[in-house]
């Protein structure tokens, strides 16, 4: 542990001081917007200490009016930004101020990295927080205290790899940021200037900002106003300042519910996704107040996981200010308030996929994988939720939903078809869908990892079952039955691939399940899939990834009878001295690992494929 009662000198976190370098040297013409985030920092930190004081009355002393104060030195070239907020003690710097806890970080970084181009763009979408304060000022000084602490910090940094910590006076809690304003950043000493930006981008929040007497904004809750009062513009700037967001909202949700539970939700959908909309340990971006009250952001439960796309607030009074936090969270009116949302949200939804069905491909494309884990955790809302699924399928380009779907099925077509896989060019190209492509019969595509996980749960849809078409027979048989595409086979050629696929089945032994005929094929040889009943190959693929299961089952070799290949080999399996025939031998290899080729996995042993690949050339030379 360092010495906390002189200077000390640190090393940013590695991240940090990529993040910095990045920050320096982009030439972001929108740099105004540090004031932005310091201003939200300092509204979050007072945000938290009205919430302190509610449980703790001594933390609140000193701090009647809650504010955020700007100071322009025009002889020291500096500008400052200060809260009577919470404040920060000595570990709350070394972590929040060294680090970046923000998820999706390292992510942004190899982005940045690889994509100079749009390096603009991405510090946009990403959002450097309280480091973008080093896009103007060549030093940067914080001074605070944190509320109920005695002791005060100057934490100080040139944004070069390096910051120090040491103790100073100050007065009272809360948080000083002072810019020492780069030469090429004087605009920002002007009060005009200033003045503007507070009121292009920090309108909304809760908290006064001042500038002197002045004070610059209306720091009234927006959502307390009625929705037709608001611009597109206005929500915009609340959306960007007081939920980290940089996005224009695709869709903006406003409602005051007044019923069971009174509540006012303003709630967005953003138009880009997260980075770190994956990660797992990702914290819910909507935030709870109580009667304006600022509460928590990472209330658990407020919101599904699902919807964690979203941003913005709740706000209730029917909510109990003086319980805890986590009180809060089994409270049975947050369920409701919770319930509430997540029908409202779903509604929203499907009327902008019935009303403008491209603008939902676009949010489709961005959060589709979220929403779709909800027919997995959601079973009450399962059905709401696949009336708003959407799918890629063969049909065409476009994506379909399920009714349409089903209003697509032949007669006598009683599944929902679809194959899995996670990449969505080779599930498109699967031998798999031939025969259901030659039969005109719809296949949907599936490949997000999700779609493995909400099939296993989701039985049908209007009264058709989801069936694999990598899984079990391809029962194309009775579908369409007008059209007969079926060719007859006679006697000998029926006992020519019956002695084919016994020498195949010899060859390979215990590698494969069983050797049949196939119906799903009309143009490549062989395909493998799962026999029905056992585990579907790509859900198989995914658990071996995840290291969830160790050994996969041996699958079925099909092998395509219209086939020039097969009708060859099986002519020759039907011939005398076969047994011996090595080519027999070496064309049963080579077959299971086209199959295995085409379906991404590699030939079974690579140096015996080569060998045997040469062996059949050679002879056919
Ligand atoms: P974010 O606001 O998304 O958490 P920032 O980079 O803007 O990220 O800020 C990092 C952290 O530094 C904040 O989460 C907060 O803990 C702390 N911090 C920044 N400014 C202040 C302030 N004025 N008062 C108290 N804490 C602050
Ligand atoms: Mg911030």
């Amino acid at each position: 542990m360092s010495d906390e009662t002189t200077k000390t000198t640190f090393s940013f976190q590695t991240e940090v001081g990529q993040l910095l370098d990045i920050v320096a040297s982009s030439l972001y013409s929108n740099r105004e917007v540090f004031l932005r985030e310091l201003v939200s920092n300092a509204s979050d930190a007072c945000d938290k200490r009205r919430y302190a004081a509610l449980t703790n009355a001594t933390l609140g002393d000193g701090a009647d009016e809650l504010a955020i104060m700007l100071e322009i030195d025009l002889k020291a070239k500096t500008l400052s930004v200060s809260d009577n907020g919470i404040g920060m003690n000595y570990d709350d710097l070394l972590e929040t101020l060294g680090t970046i806890a923000k998820s999706g970080t390292g992510a942004f970084i190899e982005a940045v990295k690889s994509e100079e181009q749009d390096q603009v763009g991405l510090i946009g979408q990403f959002g450097v927080g309280f480091y973008s304060a080093f896009m103007v000022a060549e030093r940067v000084d914080v001074l605070t205290r944190k509320a109920g602490e005695d002791k005060s910090w100057l934490w100080s940094s040139d944004g070069k790899g390096e910051f120090s910590i040491e103790p100073v006076e100050r007065e009272t809690a809360g948080t000083t940021v002072l810019l020492y304003m780069k030469k090429d950043a004087k605009e920002f000493l002007k009060d005009a200037r200033v003045r503007h930006i507070i009121r292009t981008y920090s309108e909304h929040i809760g908290f006064p900002v001042k500038l002197g007497e002045e004070t610059l904004n209306s720091a009234s809750a927006i959502w307390t106003r009625p929705s037709k009062e608001i611009t597109k513009e206005q929500y915009t700037e609340f959306y960007h300042a007081a939920s980290h967001a940089f996005d224009e909202p695709w869709h903006v949700m406003h409602n005051q519910v007044e019923g069971a539970v009174n509540h006012t939700t303003l709630l967005f959908v953003p138009s880009a996704a997260a980075f770190d909309l994956f990660d797992a340990e990702r914290k819910s971006h909507v935030k709870l107040y109580v009667n304006r009250v600022f509460i928590s952001d990472t209330t658990k439960d407020l919101i599904p996981a699902y919807l964690r796309f979203l941003r913005g607030i709740v706000d209730s009074q029917d909510l109990s200010l003086n319980v805890s936090r986590e009180m809060l969270q089994t409270d049975p009116t947050l369920a409701k308030i919770r319930m509430s949302i997540t029908k409202k949200v779903l509604t929203e939804l499907k009327k902008k996929a019935n009303k403008v069905p491209e603008e939902y491909a676009a949010f489709w494309t961005n959060f589709g994988a979220v929403l779709k884990e909800g027919l997995v955790e959601d079973s009450a809302l399962r059905d709401r939720i696949l009336e708003i699924c959407r799918f890629a399928s063969t049909a065409s380009g476009e994506m379909t939903s399920l009714s349409d779907y089903v209003s697509r099925c032949k007669d006598g077509q009683d599944a929902i078809y679809y194959i899995a896989g996670d990449d969505a060019e080779k599930v498109a190209k699967s031998p798999h869908l031939e025969g259901f492509k030659a039969k005109g019969v719809e296949v949907l595509l599936l490949s997000d990892h999700v779609d493995e996980f909400w099939l296993q749960h989701v039985t049908e849809f209007e009264g058709k079952s989801f069936r694999s078409i990598t899984r079990g027979s391809a029962d194309l048989d009775k579908i369409g039955s007008e059209e007969e595409t079926d060719t007859v086979k006679d006697d000998k050629e029926t006992e020519a691939l019956s002695a084919l696929i016994a020498s195949i089945k010899l060859e390979l032994g215990d590698v494969v399940k069983d050797v049949r005929p196939s119906k799903r094929l009309t143009d490549s040889p062989v395909c493998l899939i799962a026999d029905e009943g056992d585990i579907d190959v790509n859900l198989e693929r995914l658990l071996k990834r995840h290291g969830q299961l160790q050994q996969g089952m041996p699958r079925v070799l099909e092998l395509n009878p219209n086939h020039q290949i097969i009708n060859r080999l099986a002519e020759r399996a039907k011939s005398d001295g076969a047994e011996s025939d090595d080519l027999l031998k070496d064309a049963a290899h080579l077959l299971l690992d086209q199959a295995r080729i085409v379906e991404g996995e590699d030939p079974l042993e690579p140096t015996e494929f080569v060998r045997r690949f040469g062996a059949v050339m050679a002879k056919a030379l």
